[in-house]
């Protein structure tokens, strides 16, 4: 296991892998997902992560 290989996922804008450091905001929904947003460092874009 590389601690370099977590991610969040992938950018829906430029399909870049998003690494974990660039999260934002880690939230759950009212029926139990946990869903995030995250700063794409390739487009600068806050995003949810795919
Ligand atoms: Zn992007």
């Amino acid at each position: 296991m590389n601690s370099d290989a977590s991610e969040l996922g992938r950018c829906p804008e430029c399909g870049e892998r998003i690494p974990e450091t660039w999260l934002l905001i880690q939230y759950e929904t009212s029926d139990g997902k946990t869903r995030i947003w995250a700063e794409c460092p390739a487009c600068e874009t806050v995003v949810s992560p795919e």
